[in-house]
């Protein structure tokens, strides 16, 4: 099943993708998505139910799509997990998972504008698979991970390098307003796949930059559950970031950054794609 969350001028309410062209409210079967998932076991029958009545079905390219959980509880993301990621960075593969966060207010919808910060020459992308967490959860072991996702979405991780830089944190370089988003929608697990075999690939103007598959992480997405939930609770709509693939703009000879008038594009095999122009940051002081 295709999960997002829309508007249609009205609230904001979770719906059901169907045929990728209608979009079917589910705001009677719960408010929001992190309803949603939290009683997904519950509410799995009656989101299915309307899928096939399709009462209240709505164009879906006539209604705005935010991010799928509009504001996460937390949002995870892994540095350096894929082998030739870390090559084209000239890092060593990381004995450890090497963990930063993105503020809540850095979420984007799957098709909003991408703000180059104020001052900003090296604002780049970064396609990854993300992670929708279903069942709250806290030591899992590498064995149940799967049984903690909720489904699986697409992001891109906008990076602002020389704030990455700066110092040896990440957090200011990836927490830009925006640079969050992730969508279209969530896929559900069951209708995931293997999702350690998925084309992942993102687009600049039409010009393929990073090409890859996911069976290249280093550290999956099961390690990724099992490591994070030693530390702390995974709870329902939490949000992980499970790594870019090589050819990001930092790394290309010359770099290609994103600036003001950019078409990037991220998607992933089966799960869709999110698309942004990218524009100069009009949020007021
Ligand atoms: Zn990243």
């Amino acid at each position: 099943m295709k999960l997002a969350t829309f508007t249609n001028g009205a609230a904001p309410q979770p719906g059901v993708v169907v045929d990728e062209t209608t979009i079917v409210p589910l705001g009677a079967v719960a408010p929001d998505m992190k309803s949603l998932i939290a009683g997904w076991d519950a509410l799995h029958s009656a989101a299915a139910a309307a899928a096939t009545a399709r009462e209240g079905a709505l164009d879906l390219a006539a209604v705005r799509l935010l991010a799928p959980v509009p504001r996460p509880g937390k949002i995870l993301a892994i540095g350096l997990n894929y082998a030739d990621h870390i090559a084209e960075t000239g890092m060593q593969t990381p004995a450890h998972q090497i963990w930063f966060t993105k503020p809540g207010t850095a979420v984007n919808g799957p098709y909003d504008d991408i703000a180059i910060p104020r001052g900003s020459t090296m604002t780049d992308y970064e396609v990854e698979l993300v992670v929708v967490i279903g069942k709250r959860g806290r030591h899992i072991a590498k064995e149940d991970a799967a049984g903690h996702v909720f489904g699986y979405c697409v992001g891109n991780d906008v990076s602002e390098r020389v704030w990455q830089r700066l110092t040896p944190q990440f957090t200011l370089g990836k927490g830009f307003d925006t640079h969050a988003p992730f969508g279209p929608w969530i896929t559900t697990a069951d209708a995931a796949g293997d999702v350690h075999a998925l084309g992942i690939r993102c687009m600049v103007d039409g010009e393929i930059r990073q090409d890859s598959n996911t069976r290249h992480l280093i550290f999956s997405v099961w390690d990724q559950i099992a490591e994070l939930s030693k530390v702390m609770t995974l709870e329902p709509g939490d949000v992980i970031y499970t790594g870019t693939p090589g050819g990001v703009g930092a790394a290309r000879k010359p770099p290609a950054m994103l600036h003001a008038g950019c078409q990037v594009r991220c998607e992933i095999d089966g799960l869709g794609a999110i698309e942004a122009r990218c524009t100069a940051d009009q949020a007021a002081d």
